[in-house]
């Protein structure tokens, strides 16, 4: 008997991962993208860090478009705005999730899968988008706790909940899991510690994701960068800088509807800057 039984024959085989990563578009057409109407409609779609920054805009955009959206983050309030305001533009009726990813065991996110599954019934994208920046520091002196709250909250929370949700968004058509890195995720900057590291290792994941499962399922891995945006997280790394020179969540929307669409479908293991620097 050969050793490679496990192996697929040349007629099962699906497209190389060279091939089957090529994006059908260029990364411009992303940034470009305008959404049509209702593009996602029928979706359902979790967006973490919903209650504020580019997740409370994404959440917002999503159900414009007509995605049904669950609504994951750590502060109740903020979540019931949001809730309020897809409500108030007629958006399909959303969920709410609270949750702290920093304490979130791997238990409560396995609930949280069947929670989905009972109530909701699928799944189909979820945009990783909940992040902490943490210090600004040299790792020399970074202080060890902040650095394992940053890494569970940007890294290790985003591995276990995609893991628990994966059974359900296998049984999508086409599951979209989007992560959110950074610049200093693909170039590692001085000062930049715990956070380019964790951004690192989201790159790294959606990788491996991305190579393990594109010839055995229709799931789609990627990442998105939004560069400089006016947040609060971006006003607390940048305290010098003017506000009004930077681009709004809402300007940068259109490539975070991509990916969720299915005009993205084929598009795998991209790292998708929305701002390239010249
Ligand atoms: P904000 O700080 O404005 O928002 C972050 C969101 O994450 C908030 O909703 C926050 O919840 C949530 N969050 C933080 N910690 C936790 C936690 N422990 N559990 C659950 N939710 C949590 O950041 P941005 O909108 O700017 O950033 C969004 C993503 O984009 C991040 O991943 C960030 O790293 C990335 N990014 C941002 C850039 C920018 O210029 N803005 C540039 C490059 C990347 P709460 O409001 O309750 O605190």
């Amino acid at each position: 008997m050969s050793d490679n039984t496990n192996q697929p024959t040349s007629q099962q085989q699906l497209p190389s991962a060279a091939q089957a990563s090529v994006p059908a578009v260029s990364h411009d057409d992303i940034r470009n993208f305008i959404p049509p109407d209702d593009c996602l409609d029928g979706k359902t779609i979790l967006v973490t860090g919903a209650g504020d920054g580019i997740g409370r805009i994404a959440a917002l955009t999503y159900a414009r478009y007509g995605a049904t959206v669950l609504l994951l983050g750590r502060t109740s309030s903020k979540l019931e705005y949001v809730y309020d305001e897809i409500e108030s533009f007629g958006g399909k009726q959303p969920a709410m999730l609270p949750m702290n990813l920093e304490g979130a065991t791997y238990a409560e996110m396995q609930k949280l899968e069947n929670l989905i599954a009972k109530e909701v019934g699928q799944l189909d994208g979820i945009l990783h988008n909940a992040g902490m920046l943490g210090a600004l520091t040299p790792l020399e002196m970074y202080d060890v706790d902040m650095f394992a709250q940053v890494m569970k909250v940007n890294f290790t929370s985003t591995f276990m909940l995609t893991q628990a949700l994966l059974p359900l968004l296998k049984d999508a058509a086409h599951g979209s899991i989007v992560f959110t890195s950074s610049s200093v995720g693909t170039h590692p900057r001085a000062f930049w510690g715990a956070y380019a590291l964790s951004k690192q290792a989201v790159e790294g994941m959606s990788d491996i994701f991305t190579q393990e499962t594109q010839n055995t399922t229709n799931l789609r891995f990627n990442c998105i960068n939004p560069g400089g945006t006016r947040t609060n997280m971006r006003a607390h790394a940048f305290p010098g800088e003017n506000p009004m020179s930077l681009k709004t969540p809402e300007d940068i929307m259109g490539g975070y509807v991509f990916l969720m669409s299915d005009e993205s479908i084929g598009v795998r293991g991209q790292v998708v800057e929305l701002q390239p620097k010249d």
